[in-house]
């Protein structure tokens, strides 16, 4: 590697010296994501403000074997931007530009350093919105790059399902463009779906084409109990089951219950709840179809049930689904802290509950929640305990056998929040050993010298 005054006159040629910083303070915000994993160093930090400063930004970083890690918002929940072998991290944020509004045609082509939560209230003008919405508000290129999801992903999809083309700048600095604005594709391999997900590992993206729905105009909300958390996963499937089409189904324990209530001024009874949004044609249909969610969560032994929410409850209620895990993170703050992110098919999602609920009294008396986006399958747990050795190896036991009976069930380690650092040692067991060393050729073939977001993602 080149002396590093040889490094940061090379960057400041290609992006001018405010572009680039080896500022204590920026090299700290930029060690760090959201997660407990530990923080490490980036030698330097670059706010490149075009593709072509990104690819030459990455030719050279490739050139000199430089690790070159991309950055959003730093909201990741599994160490996935953390710069674990130093060097340069790329953050977006001066890239955060709509490039172009499709109204006709339900798309928007956007930078990557653009947040989805302030894109939204822009193209709420065209009566448009772009549906996945994990609860940070995260830049477009973070959550392609970890196939970010949400609340709505039960009725409009995850990130993935929700991009139509990408450019992105592999690590030799060439710009490649996937996909097209054809929402039918069924040229070739499908280029764009594999750099979704990959979380910086293999390209870095400068633009994203993204497909949009309408701002639905009848919503109706609903708030159900239940006597336990497992009767609660049973009318998630049920409800399913019933092809009823929720915008939103969410889980929510006890224990979580009783913090969102304490933080966001909510008055619900202190049980294990569902939260349940529904998109309709009119306000009959959607009467129709809360009637009858309503029906099943009774016939599961669901004790209250309110529906009818007005705009100002169902935004005060999602806002506070939305801000839970931060919620429970400041409500510890001298606690270490894990989240899980298992996902299953609908079917197996009451196992997944009532066994996680299980193992989690072995763990008693930590403080533990149970919390997911239900209706896709998905279930976080969040566990805070005292950073020793031996509650951390009593928490990685409890993740082991959680992500073991998940996989079992048919599932995955990991929904939305991505592999990252922590769950590396997964990929083989989910994957299997020829699918891990495929993953490995193509990391090889588009990044040879393994400068891009190197320690992620593969064992
Ligand atoms: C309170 C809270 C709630 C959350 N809720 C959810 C949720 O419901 N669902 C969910 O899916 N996630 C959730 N998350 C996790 C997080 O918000 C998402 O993973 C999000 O996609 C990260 O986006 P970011 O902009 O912060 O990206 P970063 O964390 O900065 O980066 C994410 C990954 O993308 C890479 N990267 C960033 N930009 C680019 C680029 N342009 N090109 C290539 N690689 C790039 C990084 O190297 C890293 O690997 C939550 C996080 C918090 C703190």
């Amino acid at each position: 590697m080149p002396e590093q005054t040889t490094v940061l006159d090379a960057l400041k040629a290609m992006l001018g010296a405010e572009r680039v910083s080896i500022g204590s303070s920026d090299r700290e915000l930029h060690s760090r994501d959201q997660s407990a994993h530990a923080a490490y160093l980036p030698d330097v930090v670059v706010w490149p403000e075009s593709s072509d400063q990104v690819s030459r930004v990455a030719a050279y970083a490739n050139e000199h074997r430089i690790p070159l890690t991309g950055w959003g918002m730093g909201s990741s929940l599994e160490g996935n931007p953390i710069p674990v072998c130093g060097g340069i991290v790329i953050d977006f944020g001066r890239m955060n530009r709509i490039v172009q509004i499709y109204t006709e045609d339900f798309q928007v082509r956007v930078q990557p350093g653009m947040l989805y939560k302030d894109m939204n209230q822009v193209l709420a003008k065209y009566g448009l919105f772009f549906a996945p919405d994990p609860g940070a508000n995260a830049s477009i290129g973070g959550m392609v790059a970890n196939n970010a999801a949400g609340t709505r992903t039960v009725k409009y999809g995850a990130t993935r399902d929700n991009v139509l083309a990408l450019e992105v700048v592999l690590a030799s600095g060439e710009i490649l463009r996937t996909g097209s604005r054809s929402v039918k594709q069924s040229a070739g391999y499908d280029l764009t779906h594999l750099f979704i997900g990959s979380e910086g590992t293999l390209g870095l993206i400068t633009e994203a084409t993204l497909r949009l729905v309408p701002v639905p105009e009848h919503v109706s909300a609903a708030i159900a109990s239940f006597p336990s958390t497992e009767a609660a996963a049973q009318a998630v499937f049920e409800i399913m089951g019933a092809s009823l089409g929720p915008a939103a189904l969410e889980l929510v324990d006890t224990a979580a219950v009783v913090a969102i209530n304490r933080a966001e001024h909510l008055d619900l009874v202190e049980a294990p709840h569902l939260f349940l949004e529904f998109h309709g044609a009119s306000d009959t249909s959607l009467t129709d179809v809360l009637h009858m969610a309503q029906v099943i969560c009774n016939e599961t032994g669901c004790q209250t049930f309110k529906s009818g929410l007005g705009r100002e409850a169902r935004n005060h209620l999602w806002n506070a689904r939305h801000r839970l895990a931060e919620i429970l993170i400041r409500s510890h703050p001298s606690l270490a802290y894990v989240i899980t992110d298992v996902a299953v098919p609908i079917s197996k999602y009451p196992a997944l509950v009532s066994g996680a609920q299980q193992a989690l009294q072995d763990l008693s008396p930590m403080d533990t929640y149970i919390m997911g986006h239900a209706g896709d399958g998905n279930m976080h747990t969040m566990l805070f305990f005292a950073d020793t050795p031996e509650q951390h190896a009593l928490v990685e036991h409890f993740t082991d056998q959680l992500v073991e009976h998940a996989i079992r069930l048919g599932g995955t380690c990991t929904g939305e929040h991505g592999i990252g650092i922590g769950k590396r040692k997964y990929m083989q067991h989910e994957h299997g050993l020829a699918a891990v060393q495929m993953m490995q050729h193509i990391k090889g073939l588009l990044d040879p010298k393994g400068i891009l977001n190197p320690g992620k993602i593969l064992p």
